[in-house]
């Protein structure tokens, strides 16, 4: 089980050296696109850190990994009545605050427009951070960064048409071929990016919100309504006073690994169980360079029987809202005693 005594018991106002680490391996179950300006990221670099030669590999950045995964858990904060449904609106002239000087709506619960007017005290505020101008920021306790696939971008990609046909089914109408035919490259399904996300200094509920909302989310990247669907596997939970290495160094370390295990090419697709077996095996070495003294690592058997246990709790509406109100009980605190104050001056 998850030693929860590693955790403070309310989030310090300074940096307190207690550094929550979960290891994934994000797999795409379709077709995905982690574009800006209508092109795949990628960047070139080298394959391993022992395979020297230079590789171009598609690149997930932080924000096309964090978003998706805050915006699940604001949904559940509004599903089960912890922040307001309402937007808000900056025309009001009467808008009603609670006694903590919150914006609240009729019911008195907290109005949280992300990137508009946050709350500034609900788990996602506190636990991500929030900026808004002049009117205060909140730094983010969850550390994130550039994720790597790990196989080369020929492999990862495929140029698709995408059609915008006419009701017929045609592309064409009268004789003119219609201009709605537009190339994309997407990433391919069962492209693996070695992630690490890292949580410095929250709580437990705040950490069980974290990692409830990394094992929730289901889609990133653009148009994900209809392509973009994801699983986070979570290879190990560390608990350390540092932080491990990046995703770029996991990435490479892990393509080394493969390559000893003959189960790469530059080509090919690999295999998801051997690539999840491989660094399973692979993360105690790693943790183990990085000369930080760590609390615990929870992996293989271990680390099922605590996602499975958190499992049971996030699958009962009851024990979800209880798991939530705890984050809620953190957070809030935390405002209580250091962003309220600040927000006076
Ligand atoms: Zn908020």
């Amino acid at each position: 089980m998850l030693n929860t005594s590693f955790f403070p018991a309310s989030v310090p106002p300074r940096p307190a050296g207690r550094y929550a680490h979960i290891v994934l391996l994000r797999e795409t179950d379709s077709y995905s696109l982690f574009q800006t300006d209508g092109e795949l990221n990628t960047a070139r670099v080298h394959a391993g850190v022992s395979q020297a030669e230079l590789i171009t590999r598609i690149t997930m950045f932080k924000r096309k990994q964090t978003t998706p995964e805050r915006l699940i858990g604001r949904e559940l904060l509004r599903r089960y009545g912890l922040v307001s449904g309402e937007q808000s609106d900056p025309q009001d002239k009467g808008k009603k605050a609670d006694e903590r000087g919150v914006a609240v709506d009729r019911a008195g619960l907290p109005i949280c427009d992300y990137n508009v007017d946050f709350c500034k005290q609900c788990p996602d505020c506190i636990s991500y951070g929030f900026a808004i101008g002049d009117a205060g920021s909140e730094k983010s306790k969850v550390y994130s960064d550039t994720a790597y696939s790990l196989s080369a971008f020929d492999a990862s990609h495929e140029a698709f048409t995408l059609n915008a046909p006419y009701e017929g089914g045609t592309m064409s109408r009268k004789g003119e071929v219609t201009s709605r035919i537009n190339e994309q490259d997407h990433v391919r399904p069962q492209t693996l990016f070695p992630a690490i996300i890292t949580l410095r200094d929250v709580t437990a509920p705040l950490f069980l919100y974290v990692l409830g909302n990394v094992l929730r989310a289901r889609r990133y990247g653009a148009q994900t309504t209809r392509t973009g669907t994801m699983t986070n596997h979570v290879l190990g939970i560390v608990l350390a006073d540092g932080e491990i290495c990046s995703n770029l160094h996991l990435t490479q370390r892990l393509y080394d690994a493969l390559i000893e295990r003959e189960a790469i090419s530059l080509a090919q697709p690999v295999a998801v169980p051997v690539a999840l077996d491989a660094a399973r095996t692979l993360l105690p070495t790693l943790v183990a360079e990085d000369r930080v003294a760590v609390s615990q690592q929870l992996q293989a058997a271990e680390l099922a029987a605590f996602l499975d246990d958190l499992g049971a709790r996030t699958r009962g509406e009851d024990s979800m809202r209880e798991l939530l109100q705890a984050a809620a009980r953190d957070s809030a605190s935390y405002h209580a005693a250091y962003v309220q104050k600040k927000g006076k001056k």
